[in-house]
């Protein structure tokens, strides 16, 4: 295979610019990325080495599959020193464009990985996951929890492996799921409870009722509308905790099109995150 440039990650053509640095002799792809890359502070030419590494990775996979892949990945990066990692509007915006710039024609690949976050960013993300007009697939390496969940809903197909993990998808207000707000009103006398937590009650029936909807728009082209309506109901109705882990087998029981085996190239990918302080599936927010 051809070399890649270390700082912008593209084959290097021809000859490419050689430079010494710390010793070691690096290949680049033009003068322009030489320069920039020595430019930069020790952090930062770390994180161009990362980059370039997880292009190389990703557009093999590409080639592999014969799709556009997409990372929606929240681990620490190693160039970070803490990680607050959640589904944000940040990453809303970076996935959207990544599904738009793909061509009507091509099929994507959208590798998750997270403990969920806001709402409507994963919404949003559900949506054009559910717009693409070719096949989306989802790739769930080990979880992809709340709305993760929601995003996978969306999706053609989900491929993870026996053990990766889906999660319910309830809405969760301040961090108490929108189930118990609502049955707070039927265990309590109304002037028992504080004002505060009945505008909040309000609010959750509210957010259940539009979450609720939502899944069952994902799933209604996916399976029969009884189907489609009882799961959406199951997933979002507050059964089980907001962790309770969702498994391969489950997940093919609730009619979802799941298939085994992730790709290799899926876990190389992951060897270029850290292991670390990243927001743990038990604390999601949504
Ligand atoms: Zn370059």
């Amino acid at each position: 295979m051809a070399d890649r440039c270390i700082y912008c990650g593209m084959e290097i053509e021809g000859k490419g610019a050689t430079r010494k640095i710390d010793g070691e002799e690096i290949n680049f792809c033009s003068q322009h990325c030489a320069v920039m890359f020595e430019g930069l502070e020790k952090k930062g030419r770390m994180k161009a080495a990362i980059m370039a590494e997880r292009a190389e990775i990703i557009s093999r996979l590409e080639d592999e599959r014969g799709t556009k892949v997409i990372t929606l990945i929240h681990r620490r990066e190693p160039w970070e020193e803490k990680d607050d990692s959640h589904i944000n509007i940040e990453d809303t915006e970076h996935v959207l464009m990544r599904i738009r710039q793909t061509p009507e024609d091509r099929d994507v690949d959208l590798i998750l990985h997270t403990p969920g976050g806001l709402v409507l960013a994963s919404e949003m993300i559900a949506m054009a996951v559910k717009n693409h007009p070719s096949k989306v697939t989802v790739i769930i390496p080990f979880y992809a929890m709340s709305g993760g969940t929601l995003i996978a809903l969306a999706a053609d197909e989900i491929i993870m492996e026996k053990d990766s993990v889906l999660g319910p998808v309830d809405p969760q207000l301040g961090g108490i799921p929108a189930g118990a707000l609502i049955s707070l009103l039927e265990k309590k006398p109304a002037e028992n409870i504080s004002d505060d937590n009945i505008m909040l009650s309000e609010e959750a029936r509210k957010s259940l009722i539009r979450v609720q909807k939502m899944v069952m728009w994902l799933l209604e082209d996916k399976m029969d509308k009884g189907k489609a309506e009882k799961l959406a109901e199951f997933l979002t109705g507050g059964y089980m905790t907001h962790d309770t882990p969702i498994v391969f087998d489950v997940a093919k029981g609730f009619g979802l099109k799941v298939r085994e085996g992730i790709p290799k190239g899926v876990y190389d990918l992951f060897r270029t995150f850290e292991f670390g302080a990243c927001t743990r599936p038990q604390y999601a927010r949504y």
